[in-house]
């Protein structure tokens, strides 16, 4: 097999990566490749697939849906289950507004545009906008400019807007110092906010792409009460972090946070469908609401409220409320295996949330670009994995219908690849 001469992939670099894996079909955890071979799907096709793949109830909604009404134009029209997932989501998140869009990137995109635009209709110039070190908020422009610079945005770092940057406490066991970093970052975050701030953007509790890096909690409580006493408004990017990956059904709950935006997308639709949601507080939306033309929220995209996408995100909300033990006690099936291996003299800075599980491995650099992830990912290949280490982070965040025996699988995989390292 070779690369294919009409495809372009993401985030690959062809000169060094390897050739994709032709895939045939996927049902549960695994994924069934052309030649043969099943794979054990660990990190949720790019943490998407929340329950599992092919999820039959998921399935025949969109199917039903397909049959009934499969898009139409969502300015002059609306539609049953877009108003049903508005009603549901509201419900769960306690904000009141869906706002619709295609996927993470442009969920935070609109959350940006509605708290830029909300203060400029209430006359207010608010300008500054905050972000943690190590956020990644997506690939567009205002997502990439709310997310750190890294090599994922350097080639377009004149184009994007400047936001005040401020320091990731980020903890694992074991860690120390925690108290003093905490408190430097909340003395930063003091300090900016003295000047004139609209937002403040933040992945509650877990940032996942600069590498599964956990805060506390009470971290976060505290940034709020700063934020509050500011007049500041709180965007929570739980895209990843979403229906219930923390172990809760948002990491906003879980950390006790009251976000005057929320950006949704991944396990919106169970990870079968492309779709975003920005859910927003009545009283933003009320800010729009106005007889002057220009306070209007022009924003949308031709597939808004897809009817297939929500009726896969009925189904997939279907799924979790019938079963939050599958997500609120994942973390106890992580927590043994992921003890014994720590005890490896490599494995590092280990941690748990939710789903989610990670650790660092001592080879190297800390860098997304340190090889040994693709080597960690070669050798788990051999022992029917897939993983995708963030350079020398290696992390598990599998979909919640997997497994005792699959789970064990990932984690003997990992012992064997660990032991195979120089
Ligand atoms: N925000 C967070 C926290 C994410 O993890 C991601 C994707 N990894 C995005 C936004 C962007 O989502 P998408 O890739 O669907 O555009």
């Amino acid at each position: 097999m070779s690369w294919h001469p009409h495809l372009w992939h993401p985030t690959t670099q062809v000169a060094v990566a390897p050739e994709p894996l032709r895939v045939l079909g996927a049902r549960g955890c695994l994924l069934e490749l052309e030649d043969g071979r099943r794979l054990i799907d660990a990190i949720s096709s790019w943490w998407v697939t929340l329950h599992g793949h092919a999820e039959p109830s998921i399935a025949a909604a969109i199917g039903r849906q397909a049959l009934e009404l499969e898009q139409v134009i969502f300015a002059n029209f609306s539609h049953g289950p877009a108003e049903q997932l508005a009603t549901r989501l509201a419900a769960l998140t306690g904000l009141n507004r869906l706002f619709f869009s295609d996927n993470g990137s442009t969920a935070v995109e609109v959350a940006l545009k509605i708290a830029w635009q909300w203060w400029r209709n209430q006359g207010s110039d608010r300008r500054q906008l905050i972000a943690f070190e190590g956020a990644y908020h997506g690939d567009t422009f205002g997502a990439m400019a709310l997310g750190d610079r890294s090599i994922f945005t350097d080639p377009y770092d004149a184009l994007l807007f400047d936001v005040a940057r401020i320091p990731w406490p980020h903890t694992h066991w074991g860690d120390e110092n925690l108290e003093q970093r905490e408190a430097e970052s909340l003395r930063q975050l003091e300090i900016a906010l003295q000047t004139p701030t609209a937002a403040l953007i933040v992945e509650p509790l877990i940032q996942g792409a600069s590498g599964m890096r956990m805060v506390r909690a009470s971290f976060l409580r505290e940034v709020q009460k700063l934020l509050k006493a500011s007049g500041a408004l709180l965007i929570a990017d739980e895209v990843m972090a979403g229906f219930g990956r923390t172990g809760s059904l948002f990491a906003s709950q879980r950390a006790a946070l009251q976000p005057d935006l929320m950006a949704l997308s991944k396990g919106l639709t169970g990870g079968f469908l492309p779709m975003g949601a920005t859910m927003a507080s009545e009283r933003l939306y009320q800010g729009f609401i106005s007889e002057n033309p220009s306070h209007t929220f022009f924003h949308g995209h031709s597939f808004t409220a897809n009817p297939l996408g929500c009726a896969a995100a009925l189904a997939s909300l279907d799924l979790l409320q019938q079963n939050p033990e599958r997500f609120q006690q994942f973390e106890a099936r992580h927590i043994p295996q992921l003890e014994q291996l720590s005890l490896h003299s490599q494995v590092a800075r280990v941690r748990c949330l939710g789903t989610m599980a990670a650790f660092e491995l001592e080879s190297g650099a800390n860098s997304y670009l340190n090889p040994v992830g693709r080597l960690i990912q070669r050798l788990c290949l051999e022992k029917g994995v897939f993983l995708r280490p963030l350079g020398n982070v290696v992390y598990l965040l599998p979909p919640l219908g997997i497994s005792d025996s699959q789970l064990q699988q990932c984690y003997g995989a990992l012992e064997w690849a660990i032991s195979q390292l120089p």
